[in-house]
Parts: structure tokens; C-alpha cells; sequence
């Protein structure tokens, strides 16, 4: 994302990052916005993505040369600035060229650069022609960041020549080329683009640092380790994912991340199992064993009837209550000026119910709001649906969650139990 006039203009990279964690949105917005408030940056991550981004330039070039063999290719000049790029491409694109190297657009708030845009013989405002966007990429097979990407690229396109593409292409590393069908993936992409663009328009809050699949090329991993050593927590624990955490805190083991000098826990002498004794816990290790997953803690057990002997074991309990929740589907929020809400069916109508997300797991949201146990939640088409709309059931949800669920809800450290 970057500062265009007054605008924030956003790019197709800002949004299969969004997709890969929006933590690192919400970073990468501060950064351009509150630049005092956001923490450095790795070096190293941008240095290796440039790196990347060098061994594709060759394949580029490649496919550049090849399109050029075949006659007709246009080059966007890579100086001058984004509205010249862009208005040099839409010349062309007029022009009818049959290909065009470095694709610039500019339609706020999105803006980006195609490898390359390729005519093909069905009609559209510009002619008997139209374009369709191809994306050199050195992998092996096209990924969903890909697909994205392009289909960014073919929204902008189309808004130019007043038809969709029916197709992004790959020109994959090895030669070959993977197509896909906008009509295929076209709304689901459009739905990712709003929930981003209300993400960032909401002031890219309420995220926290999760382990994923992006950290090891995410620029802000320095900053985010850092966290997870400040707060301690179950994910510091090597080769613990949060799906993994998540599982280990249902099944107690929680307990290490909310047990510190000072609780109470009640331990039962293995000799003497009808008696419970309250015990303070004076120690906890700060580490959990990647082995066994035990951890060490020290309790101060008052002895005053001299029944206790050094060498005796106990049964230890430590009670917390835990939060429930109502679950809602991810897809069913709609974000606004005014925060985050959702739309429940209530005797045929759409009920808006604002609502405030307090964690979320597996796809679904826990929130705090005016929402009940097997509520009917609206989950797709959101956008459309108006406070006080009639609402008919035309057949049976496919899926249980679309009504609300209540569990557990993660919590984050002490203070969320
Ligand atoms: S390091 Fe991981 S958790 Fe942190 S912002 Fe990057 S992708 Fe998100």
C-alpha cells in the first residue's frame, strides 16, 4: 500500500498478504500511517525477496522475448509516473497491441503492474478485441496468491474495456501455462476484496501475531517473535502451530500459559484421596518440555496437622473458568464506519446486530453482541442484506455453523479468562 494524492491506493500483493495474515496488514497499514508507532522492518525479508524476485526476472525475460519473436509487443516504459504508466497502457490496449509488457493501472483505491496483457479475438469497448492477463511465476504449478494477483489485475482490465476476461493465465517455470476461468473463482475473489477493503477502511485493528504459513517470508517475523517471547506463549513452544495450541489449551494444557506465583491450586494426597488441601504456587517453570509437554510447578502446601512427609505425591487440580462465546462464520461479518456487525433472521426479516470480534478459530469469529444460541446467521451475500429486509428461507442451510454456535473461546494469556 502506498500514499497516492490523498488517497491510500492498495496493490494485489496487499491483498494475498491480507489473505495470509492480516496481522501483517494491520503492520503494514501503521506503517504508512502512524510510521512512528510501527516497528522495524527485517532487512533480511525484504533482501530475500528481492532475491526472489531476481531468479523470476530471467523466466520474465524469456516470455518477453518470445512474445516479441512473435511481432507486436508494446513495453510500458518502467519511468514516468503511475498515471503515465497507466494512461500509456490504456493507449495500447486502444491501439489494439497484440501483447503489453508491464501493464501499469491506476483506479483507485487499487493499483498495479501485469507482467503482461495478451489480445485475444473476442469483442469488447475497445474493438474486436480484448486482453487477458498473464503473470510469469518460476513455480511449477500456480498458487492461490497467484490467482489473485491476476485476478486484480482483471478486474482493472475490465473496468478498461468494459468486459470481464474470462481468463488469468500463469506462464509457469516450466514452460507451460495454467489458465483459469474468472467466472470460477470472480466471486469469491470479490469477496476477499471487501472484506480487505472494509478491513483497512475499519483502520486495520483487533489482529494479533498467529504462527502461519506467511511468517517465514513476512518482513515483520523480528517484531512478532518478539511478542510471542514477551507474552509467553503455547506457540513459542518449537514446532507447536496455533491449530496445535489451540488443541493442547481444550485439553488443559492452557494451564502453562495462565498458572503464575500467587494462584491457588488444590492438590488431594494420593494416600488420603477424599482430602483436598489448598495450595499457592510459589514458582512455575517458564518452559515447556517438547517431549512430554510437562512443566514444572513449585506450591507451598500448608502441613498443619504434620500429615504431610517429604516424598508424597499428590493429585494437583487447577480450576479456571473459561469464557464461552457465541461462533459465528467469518464470512458473516460486515464491516462498516461504525464497526463490525452481522444480519440474524428473526421472524422472516434481516436483524442487523452489531457486534465486537473478541478472537476467532478455524474459520469462525467469537464475538460479543446480541446474539443467541442457534440464532440463524446470514453468511453469504452480506454486502446485499438490509436491516428490516424480508428474508425467505428457499431451502435448508448446508451447513450447521450458519446457525450460532456457543464454545469456548480462545483466550490470550490471564487477563481474556
Ligand atoms: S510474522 Fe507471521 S504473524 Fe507476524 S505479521 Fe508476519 S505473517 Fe503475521
Amino acid at each position: 500500500m502506498r500514499h497516492h494524492a490523498d488517497a491510500i491506493l492498495h496493490s494485489p500483493s496487499d491483498l494475498v498478504r491480507y489473505l495470509g495474515c492480516a496481522h501483517a496488514t494491520a503492520l503494514d497499514f501503521m506503517r504508512l500511517t502512524r510510521p512512528e508507532d510501527a516497528p522495524e522492518r527485517n532487512q533480511e525479508s525484504d533482501a530475500m525477496g528481492a532475491l526472489v524476485q531476481e531468479a523470476g526476472l530471467a523466466h520474465e525475460e524469456d516470455y518477453r522475448n518470445r512474445l516479441a519473436a512473435e511481432g507486436g509487443l508494446v513495453e510500458i516504459p518502467a519511468e514516468g509516473s503511475l498515471q503515465e504508466r497507466a494512461a500509456t497502457t490504456i493507449a495500447a490496449m486502444w491501439k489494439g497491441a497484440p501483447a503489453i509488457f508491464q501493464a501499469a493501472f491506476l483506479q483507485s483505491p487499487w493499483h498495479g503492474f501485469a507482467d503482461f496483457l495478451v489480445r485475444v479475438e473476442e469483442p469488447s469497448d475497445l474493438g474486436s478485441w480484448s486482453y487477458e492477463p498473464v503473470d510469469t511465476k518460476l513455480a511449477r504449478s500456480a498458487k492461490a496468491s497467484h490467482i489473485v494477483q491476476l485476478g486484480i489485475y482483471a478486474r482493472m482490465i475490465g473496468t478498461i474495456q468494459g468486459r470481464a476476461p474470462a481468463r488469468v493465465h500463469v506462464q509457469l517455470g516450466s514452460g507451460e501455462r495454467a489458465s483459469f476461468r474468472m467466472a470460477e473463482f470472480g466471486h469469491v475473489l470479490d469477496a476477499a476484496i471487501t472484506r480487505y477493503l472494509a478491513f483497512v477502511a475499519n483502520g486495520a485493528r483487533g489482529t494479533t501475531p498467529d504462527p502461519c504459513d506467511a511468517c517465514s517470508l513476512c518482513p515483520w517475523l523480528d517484531h512478532c517473535e518478539g511478542v510471542w517471547e514477551a507474552e509467553d506463549r503455547l506457540t513459542r513452544i518449537a514446532g507447536l502451530s496455533t491449530p496445535q495450541a489451540e488443541r493442547l489449551q481444550a485439553a488443559g494444557i492452557a494451564i502453562f500459559a495462565n498458572l503464575s506465583p500467587g494462584d491457588t491450586v488444590e492438590v488431594t494426597p494420593f494416600s488420603e484421596p477424599g482430602r483436598t488441601i489448598e495450595a499457592q504456587v510459589i514458582a512455575t517453570d517458564n518452559r515447556v518440555s517438547q517431549e512430554s509437554r510437562d512443566f514444572i510447578v513449585r506450591t507451598a502446601i500448608p502441613n498443619e496437622d504434620d500429615k504431610l512427609r517429604p516424598g508424597m505425591s499428590f493429585r494437583v487440580q487447577f480450576t479456571r473458568n473459561g469464557t464461552t462465546r457465541p461462533a459465528i462464520p467469518e464470512e458473516a461479518i460486515v464491516w462498516g464506519g461504525e464497526g463490525s456487525h452481522l444480519f440474524l433472521v428473526r421472524e422472516g426479516k434481516a436483524v442487523r446486530v452489531p457486534v465486537t470480534i473478541t478472537s476467532r478459530r478455524d474459520g469462525r469469529v467469537f464475538v460479543d453482541g446480541r446474539v443467541s444460541r442457534n440464532d440463524r446467521v446470514i453468511v453469504e451475500g452480506v454486502q446485499k442484506v438490509r436491516d428490516g429486509q424480508d428474508i425467505r428461507l428457499v431451502r435448508r442451510a448446508r451447513q450447521p455453523e450458519q446457525n450460532v454456535r456457543v464454545e469456548n473461546a480462545p483466550t490470550r494469556g490471564r487477563d481474556g479468562d
